[in-house]
């Protein structure tokens, strides 16, 4: 699946919020947005134009795609599931993006970012419910139980690195997490209020719906 490759502190400085796509930096005050609030680009010092209904509803859209790493045609897909499903299409699209198997590992605390989390799953460093799995994208359902697979629990490298992680990780109520045996569990699926991004989610169904 495509990605984007190009620089991402860009990117939240074209939406003017942390998306925290850099780990460690976006927490230190080396992370741009501390210190500069200008646009990227030649122009981005210029104040910007009153923003039209239809630039607002664009930019929450891109915010979130950027927040979750998904590109244009991945993202509508979602949004078309989030219609099919019961209830409100702007909380189960952000649901359903919250219950990516990338998205997931980084919430537990075993990845450094959502990039990094996608890296790993990538390079076959998980397990869900006992099947290697190397798809980001794959959305977890509640009881799954996912661990590093054992060759990387074994691997001195990701010891180190789950060491680190665990001194700074929060995870949400709907996982819990197993340290010592480098795994962790979904007791619930996440819910609207789990979603750690400032969104206005009904623009993008306004968006996608004209
Ligand atoms: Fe965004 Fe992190 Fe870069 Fe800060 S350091 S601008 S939060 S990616």
């Amino acid at each position: 699946m495509a990605r984007y490759t190009g620089p991402v502190c860009r990117l939240c400085r074209a939406e003017g919020v942390k998306l925290f796509l850099k780990g460690a930096k976006c927490l230190s005050d080396k992370c741009p947005l501390e210190q500069r609030h200008t646009r990227p680009g030649q122009h981005g010092r210029i104040p910007q134009r009153k923003i039209s209904p239809y630039g607002r509803q664009l930019r929450e859209k891109q915010k979130v795609k950027r927040f979750y790493g998904v590109l244009e045609r991945q993202f509508r897909r979602y949004f078309e599931m989030a219609e099919r499903m019961r209830g409100k299409t702007g909380d189960n699209l952000l649901i359903l993006l919250e219950r990516r198997l990338d998205n997931v590992i980084y919430r537990m605390g075993f990845a450094y970012s959502r990039r990094h989390a996608r890296q790993l799953v990538n390079h076959r460093h998980f397990k869900v419910n006992g099947r290697n799995v190397d798809i980001p994208s794959y959305l977890v359902r509640e009881g799954d139980v996912i661990e590093f697979v054992d060759r990387s629990k074994n691997n001195e490298n990701i010891k180190a690195m789950i060491e680190d992680l665990m001194t700074k990780a929060n995870p949400p109520s709907w996982i819990e997490v197993d340290w010592e045996g480098m795994k962790g569990r979904i007791i619930a699926l996440p819910t609207r209020e789990d979603v750690s991004l400032p969104v206005e989610e009904h623009l993008i169904v306004e968006l996608y719906s004209k």
